[in-house]
């Protein structure tokens, strides 16, 4: 095989915009929505392989119409986070995973390989660049987006040859507006997000646009998500782009707390990861108090199938404390209720009932005592 170029970021140029554009006040955000100066970018090709990083003016790329991204969906994305640590310098958020989840999706949709290690180096560079972008009040930051693309011009059904993998930065303020109080989740399963042997456990764009009309729907009946599900016994796997967990009260008076295995149905969230390590960390040692939570109180950790009549008979019992979804965009979100679909006796008519939790509609002790570690160990 003849040699092609690998990404290097030694190569990357920078060319500055001319005028800067004025920054809103944070507050005024509309997630995803604002653009900045700069982006970064590169093609490649697969004669000569990777084209040298560029950082330059945020603006509109040139495509054929007959793109294989167009047509057959191949692109994949990351979201990241930067934020201003204590000393003023932009800190990220465990950003080796989030590549290494890049190169996962794109080998699943056969998009080309490249440098880990360099596409970071180059996002690195394209933050410091937009230095100026990135919000200073809590609970804001500026969310990076890389983006992978097939563009070879044929509408030909197959694997894009080549590809541009360029990355967007976006200032942002909290996800959901309601996010003190926690959001409502609608549970669906007659559309289904993801199955066995399926992309569920990639972050591919064909993954969300599926979801859109559903959650028009869950909306018009007042609901903020869905709460996706596998099958007829309503296995839960992630509630909107976030990942779930239950928190349940046992007899013994601890705590179990269940969220659904990586058994490629759901994204392997970086926060679910964080999350589950946090958490496994406190229940080998309560006393040693990792998270904030009553040191007497022991902990249980199951990752397991999880169904959403379970979560039912739990509320119906009185010891469904909290529910809470994680992600980049969130970090930690309280859900406040789940409404279930239910078929009346005669399996027509089909009504929703809801799931309560008993720590009522805000973050519980273990979502809380959640939020405030990964926000400490976020910003440490
Ligand atoms: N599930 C889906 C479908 C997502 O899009 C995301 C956001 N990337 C997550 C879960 C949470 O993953 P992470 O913690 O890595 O942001």
């Amino acid at each position: 095989a003849h040699h092609i170029a690998p990404l290097d970021a030694s190569l990357l140029t920078i060319q500055r915009a001319e005028t800067l554009k004025p920054i809103p006040e944070p507050g005024t955000y509309i997630f995803g929505s604002i653009k900045t100066d700069h982006m970064l970018i590169m093609t490649f090709d697969p004669i000569v392989g990777w084209s040298a990083p560029q950082i330059k003016p945020y603006g509109p790329l040139s495509l054929d119409p007959s793109s294989n991204c167009f047509q057959y969906c191949t692109n994949v994305f990351e979201g990241m986070k930067a934020i201003l640590g204590p000393d003023g310098t932009p800190v990220l958020f465990r950003p080796e995973d989030n590549m290494r989840r890049l190169q996962s999706s794109a080998a699943r949709m056969a998009l080309p390989p490249f440098d880990e290690a360099a596409l970071l180096a180059c996002i690195k560079k394209l933050i410091m660049t937009e230095e100026r972008w990135i919000p200073a009040p809590a609970g804001h930051s500026l969310y990076i987006r890389p983006t992978l693309i097939g563009t070879t011009p044929s509408i030909k059904v197959g694997a894009s040859k080549h590809a541009t993998l360029y990355a967007l930065v976006t200032p942002v303020g909290p996800y959901f507006a309601t996010a003190t109080a926690g959001v409502s989740l609608l549970a669906v399963n007659e559309h289904v997000r993801s199955w066995p042997g399926g992309t569920g456990g990639f972050k591919l764009g064909l993954n969300y646009s599926p979801g859109f009309m559903p959650q028009q729907t869950a909306a018009a009946l007042g609901y903020d998500q869905i709460l996706w599900l596998i099958g007829e016994n309503k296995l839960i796997t992630e509630a909107g782009a976030m990942n779930f967990f239950a928190v349940v009260e046992r007899d013994d008076g601890g705590l179990t707390i269940v969220t659904p295995p990586l058994d490629g149905t759901i994204l392997p969230g970086i926060v679910r990861d964080s999350t589950l390590v946090l958490l496994r960390a406190h229940a080998a040692d309560t006393s040693a108090k990792i998270l904030n939570l009553p040191a007497d109180k022991a902990v249980y950790v199951e990752e397991r199938a999880l169904s959403v009549n379970e979560l039912a008979e739990w509320a119906k019992a009185g010891t469904l404390l909290e529910c809470f979804g994680t992600g980049t965009a969130v970090l930690v979100v309280a859900i406040e209720r789940i409404g279930d679909v239910v078929p009346d006796a005669d399996g027509k008519v089909k009504k929703v009932r809801n799931i309560e939790m008993k720590a009522g509609k805000g973050l519980g002790p273990v979502g809380q005592a959640m939020w405030d570690k990964l926000l400490a160990s976020k910003e440490g």
